[in-house]
C-alpha cells in the first residue's frame, strides 16, 4: 500500500469537527509565510492597469475578473506551457521601477490583510531587466515597495514584516551574480537566496559555485527541490548544495513507507530531513495544480505533520492558485481537522525556519505569534462556553 492511499483513508476519519476554527479565526490568526513568489501574487486589476501604463501588449483579458479567472484556468489546465504563460504576463508588466514598487507594496498589504505577520517573498531580479533597469535598481524598487506596504498595513491596523529572497533561474547562468547581489543587500531588506525553474534537466548542482559562495559568506538559501522531481533532487539540494530549507520538498514522501498496520519506516534521506529539522516549504494548492497530490486530504502534509517533520504551510503563487495563507489553512482544516493549536505549530515552525537572526525570530514567536494564538484560543473557548450556556438557558 502506498503512503498516499493510507493517508487518504486516514483523512476520511478526520475533517471539520467541534474544535474547528472558523474562517474568521483562521484569517486573524498570526501566520508566517516563507514561500511566496512576487510575480505569482499580483492583483488582477493591477496587472490590467500596469499593462496599460507600461504599454504591455498581449494580455488575454483586460477585465480584471475575467483575467483573474483566466490565470486560474491556465494554472489548472495541466499544461506546462499555459502555466508558464501566466508568468510571462505578470513578469511582462513588472519591468519599470514604479511597477515593481507598486506590486511589492500591494503584496505586503495583501498579506497583512490576510493575517500574515512575517513573510519572505521571492523574485528573480534577472527577469525584470527588459526595459533597462539594473539588477540593483530592481532590488531597491522591490525593497521600497515592501517598506511602503508595511507602512500602509500599519496604518490599517496590521503588523507585518516582509523580507526578500533573491531567486536565480535554474536554466540560466547568472546564479553566482544573483548570489553576490543577495549578499550585497543583506541587512538591507534581502534575507536570502533561492533557485527556481524547471527541475528536470537542471539539477541544483549546476549552481554549486553560487551555493559555495553563500556558505563562505555565512548567508542563507533555500532551493526549489522535490516538487515534481523526486528524491535525487532533494538529496542534491541538501548534501551537495547545503540548502537551509527545501522549496516544496514534498517528494520526501517517496522515502517513507507506511505499512498496513500503520507503522512507518523512514529511509535514510527522510530520516536526515526530519532529524536535522530541515524545513519543508509545502504549498498544498500549488501541488494540486501541478499534480503532486490528488486532493488536500491526500496531500503528504497530513503524514509529514503527524511524523513531526519541520513542516510549514505556504502559498507559492496566490494569483495562479487563487489562494492566500488563510485559504490554504481553510483547506487543511477541512481535510485534516486541524485546530488553532495545529495552526500555531505550523506558524512557529515557519518562524523558527525564517532567515532573519535568531533573536528576531524568537521575538516574533514570543511577542506576536504566541500571544496572538492565546487570544484567539481564549476567545474561541469563550464563544463555546457562551453558546453552551445559551442553549442550556433556552432548554430551561
Ligand atoms: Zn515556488
Amino acid at each position: 500500500m502506498t503512503s498516499q492511499s493510507t493517508e487518504k483513508s486516514a483523512a476520511a476519519h478526520t475533517g471539520a469537527g467541534p474544535r474547528t476554527p472558523s474562517p474568521d479565526h483562521i484569517r486573524r490568526a498570526p501566520k508566517v509565510l516563507l514561500h511566496d513568489h512576487l510575480d505569482g501574487g499580483l492583483r488582477p486589476g493591477t496587472v490590467v492597469e500596469l499593462a496599460r501604463e507600461t504599454g504591455y501588449p498581449g494580455l488575454p483579458e483586460t477585465d480584471p475578473d475575467l483575467l483573474g479567472a483566466w490565470f486560474r484556468q491556465a494554472a489548472d489546465s495541466g499544461s506546462l506551457e499555459r502555466y508558464l504563460e501566466t508568468f510571462s504576463h505578470t513578469v511582462g508588466v513588472m519591468q519599470t521601477r514604479d511597477a515593481l514598487v507598486r506590486v511589492a507594496a500591494e503584496c505586503a498589504e495583501d498579506l497583512a490583510e490576510d493575517g500574515v505577520v512575517y513573510a519572505e517573498v521571492r523574485y528573480a531580479p534577472e527577469q525584470h531587466l527588459e526595459k533597462g533597469l539594473t539588477l540593483e535598481e530592481v532590488v531597491e524598487a522591490v525593497n521600497e515597495g515592501f517598506r511602503e506596504g508595511e507602512r500602509r498595513a500599519r496604518d490599517n491596523g496590521h503588523r507585518i514584516r516582509v523580507g526578500a529572497l533573491l531567486t536565480a533561474m535554474r536554466h540560466a547562468a547568472r546564479s553566482l551574480e544573483i548570489a553576490e547581489l543577495a549578499n550585497r543587500y543583506r541587512d538591507l531588506g534581502v534575507v536570502g537566496f533561492d533557485i527556481a525553474g524547471a527541475e528536470a534537466g537542471y539539477p541544483p548542482t549546476r549552481h554549486l559555485d553560487a551555493f559555495e559562495y553563500l556558505k563562505r559568506e555565512n548567508n542563507h538559501f533555500t532551493i526549489h527541490a522535490g516538487e515534481a522531481f523526486g528524491l535525487p533532487s532533494i538529496w542534491q539540494a541538501l548534501q551537495w548544495c547545503g540548502a537551509d530549507r527545501l522549496g516544496h520538498g514534498v517528494r520526501i514522501i517517496d522515502d517513507i513507507q507506511v505499512h498496513e498496520d500503520g507503522s512507518v519506516k523512514l529511509g535514510r534521506l527522510a530520516s536526515y530531513v526530519r532529524d536535522k529539522r530541515i524545513p519543508l516549504e509545502l504549498c498544498p494548492s500549488s501541488n494540486l495544480q501541478t499534480g503532486a497530490a490528488d486532493s488536500y486530504a491526500a496531500h503528504p502534509i497530513g503524514l509529514l505533520r503527524r511524523l513531526h517533520f519541520r513542516v510549514t504551510v505556504n502559498t507559492d503563487n496566490r494569483l495562479m492558485s487563487h489562494t492566500g495563507m488563510s485559504r490554504e489553512f481553510e483547506h487543511l482544516v477541512e481535510a485534516f481537522g486541524y485546530t488553532l493549536d495545529d495552526m500555531q505549530w505550523f506558524s512557529v515552525n515557519a518562524m523558527k525556519s525564517a532567515f532573519i537572526p535568531f533573536d528576531e525570530r524568537l521575538a516574533m514567536i514570543n511577542d506576536v505569534i504566541k500571544p496572538g494564538y492565546a487570544e484567539l484560543k481564549s476567545e474561541w473557548l469563550f464563544q463555546q462556553t457562551a453558546s453552551t450556556s445559551g442553549s442550556s438557558q433556552s432548554d430551561g
